[in-house]
């Protein structure tokens, strides 16, 4: 499942390709000491209304870990917009989500649509997240990072390569894992025209984590299990925070902590809906 030729940064080409908290809030851990697999639910999120924004003009050169500004893309910007208006209040999360051009990872015939705050399909039965979610993950997983990039981060279900791009954006280093070979290969197809240094792709089960890489200082998961697998708890870094979508019809995001090299705290956000998080490789 590891590439392992592959140990270092810069990547070259072929290979890479709650209640509602407010920035610089902190979860409220007290709530409940847990064991990983542990849960409480508090609230839901109110539907959103779709609304269609134009297709951009001009396409981005690169993206090269956040250090250079890249260029406007209006779509991308008034999604942002948008996800204020939902209540996403983090700058990094904010400006990394303006800065990645979602109608790149869609297919041509739905990129009228890329900018819409809704999932859209990718093939093999998967979609693209729905970019309110994808921003709220993020801002959950930079609480307590200080304002700061987190330095190592773990995706898990790669999809398209969306969300691992925004995540680039916010973070040293970024390792994302794909189970469907197919779409593995389009993420890095995908992602391959910006450029991104810091990003990693991995063809395997992500439920294992990658424990050569390993402690995360946040894990994502884009993909619902009926619990978080403890591999994953096991690969947060002391201090780090983990972001999974739990359940199965009904799904609710379960932001969880490592507080010790045993303990951990998790507490329930806001009900979600995901695709699910399968065993194996395809
Ligand atoms: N991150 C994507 C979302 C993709 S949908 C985005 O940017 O929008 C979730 C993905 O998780 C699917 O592609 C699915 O194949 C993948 N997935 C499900 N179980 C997995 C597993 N055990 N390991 C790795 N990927 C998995």
């Amino acid at each position: 499942m590891n590439d392992r030729k592959s140990g270092k940064f810069p990547l070259p080409l072929s290979s890479v390709i709650g209640p509602r908290k407010r920035q610089g809030q902190d979860a409220d851990y007290r709530l409940k000491e847990v064991t990983p697999q542990t849960a409480i639910r508090n609230r839901m999120q109110p539907p959103v209304a779709a609304k269609t924004v134009p297709p951009p003009s001009g396409l981005p050169l690169s993206l090269s870990g956040s250090r250079k500004s890249p260029e406007t893309i209006p779509g991308a910007v008034a999604m942002a917009e948008k996800m204020t208006a939902l209540g996403i209040r983090n700058a990094m999360t904010l400006a990394a989500m303006r800065a990645v051009p979602r109608h790149l990872f869609v297919a041509d015939g739905l990129r009228y649509q890329a900018y819409e705050d809704t999932a859209l399909p990718i093939g093999h039965h998967q979609t693209i997240s729905r970019p309110y979610i994808v921003a709220r993950m993020i801002e959950a997983v930079l609480e307590g990072a200080g304002g700061r990039k987190l330095p190592r981060v773990l995706e898990i279900g790669t999809g398209c390569g969306y969300q691992a791009a925004v995540l680039a954006q916010v973070a040293d280093e970024v390792y994302s894992i794909e189970r469907i070979k197919a779409l593995h290969e389009q993420a890095k197809s995908n992602l391959r025209v910006l450029r991104i240094p810091n990003l990693r792709l991995h063809y395997g089960d992500g439920m294992l984590g990658l424990p050569q890489v390993a402690p995360f200082d946040a894990i994502v998961l884009a993909a619902a299990g009926l619990e978080v697998p403890q591999a994953l708890f096991e690969q947060l870094a002391v201090g780090g925070h983990m972001i999974a979508p739990v359940g199965r019809e009904k799904q609710t995001l379960q932001l969880t902590k490592r507080t010790g090299a045993r303990q951990w705290q998790s507490v329930m956000l806001e009900d979600c809906h995901f695709v699910p998080l399968r065993q194996g490789v395809v």
